[in-house]
């Protein structure tokens, strides 16, 4: 069986729980089980090569169907989780499901690679660096069709241990990437020190970078300051070809967005992939880089 690696429950009472409502207090109860129970889901969204509409990989994102309020997607129960510490199960459910998924996968497509979106508080747990190596040898899989995704405020509560952990991450052969950048503060001091290979330009700045100055002003500085790092560009939230086109001229090579294809659900990957391929030709062959 997989070592767990999340923090034991312990019983000293936390004041800080007194103020949340029973409302969240009673969601987590049942997050706790719904992850026991099979409810998460996953999604995948394709990310591009821009110029050549290549396949690079597929981003992986949790959604929860909730016996009796539906399908939820991730703000509305990511950041009491991370409160909470139902995090660290929810973490290694993905990662399962995410790397299982991946090994189903190789045979056909042995150069796809998912990209698993990673909680800062899960950078705390040191045990996630075994987990994932034991994870990785059970599934066979290789790292390095493993992208981990981690937002800037992973650096905010503790830089050094964050450092030291993607470092771990990074020399199992795992890929790393820098989502949402551009919302934080810390980046631009610690980047150079990441052991990153990109950085992702939050939706908010790309939503509409055809009619927004401001925005073409900072997505285009995010770009030259990757591109002077050595680090790869993804534009995130791309929903319409005249941004496509901007980003191109600013020099972005890889992009997500609504625009190539919403999030669907990861059990429709290898259909998709299929249609992807017969109807782009040769030029959507997946991409090994
Ligand atoms: P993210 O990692 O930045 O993921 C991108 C989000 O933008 C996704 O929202 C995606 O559906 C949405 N998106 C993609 N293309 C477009 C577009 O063209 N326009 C617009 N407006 N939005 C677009 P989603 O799936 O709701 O996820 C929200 C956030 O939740 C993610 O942001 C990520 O930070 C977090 N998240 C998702 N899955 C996981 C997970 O398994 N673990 C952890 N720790 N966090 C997750
Ligand atoms: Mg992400
Ligand atoms: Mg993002
Ligand atoms: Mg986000």
């Amino acid at each position: 069986q997989h070592h767990r690696w999340q923090a034991p429950d312990n019983a000293v009472f936390d004041p800080s729980l007194l103020s949340y409502t029973d409302g969240k207090l009673r969601l987590m109860a049942e997050l706790r089980q719904g992850i026991e129970q099979n409810q998460l889901m996953l999604y995948v969204q394709p990310q591009i090569e821009l110029k050549q509409r290549r396949l690079l990989a597929f981003e992986v994102l949790v959604r929860w169907q909730h016996p009796r309020l539906g399908l939820l997607a991730p703000e509305d129960f990511l950041e009491t989780a991370e409160e909470l510490g139902v995090i660290y199960s929810l973490t290694e459910w993905v990662l399962q499901h995410a790397i299982a998924s991946l090994a189903a996968l190789k045979a056909d497509f042995p150069t796809m690679k998912l990209a698993v979106n990673l909680s800062s508080k899960d950078l705390l747990q040191d045990e996630l660096v075994d987990y994932l190596h034991t994870l990785l040898h059970e599934h066979e899989v290789k790292p390095a069709n493993l992208v981990l995704e981690l937002t800037e405020r992973a650096l905010t509560d503790d830089p050094v241990q964050a450092i030291t952990m993607l470092q771990r991450l990074k020399n199992l052969g795992v890929e790393l990437a820098l989502d949402d950048f551009g919302t934080g503060f810390s980046s631009l001091f610690y980047l150079r020190q990441l052991p990153i290979s990109h950085v992702k330009i939050d939706c908010s700045f790309i939503n509409d970078l055809h009619k927004s100055d401001t925005h073409v002003a900072i997505a285009g500085a995010i770009i030259d300051i990757a591109r002077n790092l050595g680090l790869g560009v993804v534009a995130e939230g791309i929903e319409e070809e005249l941004v496509e086109q901007k980003l191109l001229r600013m020099g972005c090579t890889r992009g997500q967005g609504f625009y190539y294809s919403r999030p669907f659900e990861l059990a429709g990957i290898q259909p998709w992939l299929r249609q992807w391929q017969q109807s782009s030709g040769p030029a959507a062959q997946l991409s090994p880089e």
